[in-house]
């Protein structure tokens, strides 16, 4: 899991709200982060593996100006860490930004590779880029060109897309992965989480799975199916630090009720569909079979420690092999 936050208005600069909103996020936890701006009518592009400080630091040395932006933590599921692998993914002037995972991408890009579109990443989320542009293309109106992507796209995802040729629009998307809106005076923003709006509104819209919004400065169209939809306004009196505790009295109590999606989250994209193939990119087992594996040793501290206890059980349980956990 990750984050997203987009910006448009005409107040500030897109990338001190969306590195603002961004940082705000880091709790969920990422590994490599970028940020798309409409600069001078063309969209300018930075992306960093690591930290945000690392993105922070590219800006500062080559600034990007624009009032209209989309900024992503990118926490892999296809695809390493990487400077290529990081969002936002572009395609014929469309630029999008995605958490989540799109099951069906594999047919989707030999599809798109079939009609001539290039990919330049192994992420799942590039499709969408590709299809938002080949439908913005046909029909020229890109709140319609999501609609028309979203319906052939399985998984789970938030999106926020931005085009060259539709200057004074943001349109976002909601399946299964969350996705707030604030409305300011003048300005709008959007981000996975409200903590990251608080800053600039306490009028947020939350928005429910299958909905597809555009954005202007100073509007917000809700859809459902493709109808028009009625989502309140809420009035968020938080601070922000209330905010990222969600309503738990303490950060921990809050841990402790996370579990289950910090679960899901940690193994989605790990997992095969059938549940018995596991797929760790990071930890490559290729070379190694039961027969040369004599004995593993988990070297950890605080709470991995307790986690190599729980590895070093089963492990032991189950491969019948010796484990320490030191
Ligand atoms: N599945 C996408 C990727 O690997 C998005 C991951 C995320 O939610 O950040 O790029």
């Amino acid at each position: 899991m990750c984050g997203i936050v987009g910006y448009i208005g005409e107040k500030r600069q897109a990338v001190d709200v969306i590195l603002s909103g961004l940082k705000l996020l880091e709790y969920r936890g990422y590994d490599s982060a970028g940020i798309a701006v409409l600069d001078k009518g063309e969209i300018a592009i930075a992306r960093r593996p690591g930290k945000l400080a690392a993105l922070a630091a590219a800006l500062h040395e080559k600034p990007l100006f624009g009032h209209l932006g989309i900024g992503h933590t990118r926490w892999a599921t296809h695809g390493l860490p990487s400077e290529a692998n990081a969002h936002p993914h572009a395609s014929g002037g469309v630029v999008v930004v995605h958490n989540g995972i799109i099951e069906n991408y594999v047919t989707l890009r030999e599809e798109l590779l079939a009609q001539g579109y290039k990919f330049s990443s192994q992420t799942d989320s590039e499709v969408i880029a590709h299809l938002i542009a080949r439908e913005y293309k046909k029909i020229g109106n890109l709140l319609n060109a999501v609609q028309a992507a979203a319906k052939l796209l399985k998984g789970s995802y938030s999106i926020a897309v931005m085009a060259k040729e539709a200057p004074g629009e943001l349109i976002v998307a909601r399946n299964a992965s969350p996705l707030v809106i604030g409305l300011g005076e003048g300005e709008a923003l959007v981000a996975s989480d409200i903590p990251a709006l608080l800053d600039y509104t306490k009028e947020v819209v939350i928005l429910e799975d299958g909905d597809i919004a555009r954005l202007t400065a100073t509007s917000l169209e809700v859809y459902a199916a493709g109808e028009p939809a009625k989502r309140p306004v809420q009035h968020i009196s938080w601070t922000p630090l209330m905010a990222q505790k969600e309503g738990h009295r303490h950060f921990m109590h809050k841990e402790i009720f996370e579990q289950p999606r910090a679960l899901t989250e940690t193994l989605r994209g790990r997992l095969n569909a059938n549940g018995y193939d596991i797929w760790l990119e990071d930890l490559p087992m290729s070379a190694l079979n039961k027969e040369n594996l004599t004995k593993v040793l988990f070297l950890a501290c605080g709470t991995s420690y307790h986690a190599a206890l729980l590895g070093k059980y089963l492990i032991k349980t189950w491969a019948r092999i010796p484990v320490d956990a030191e």
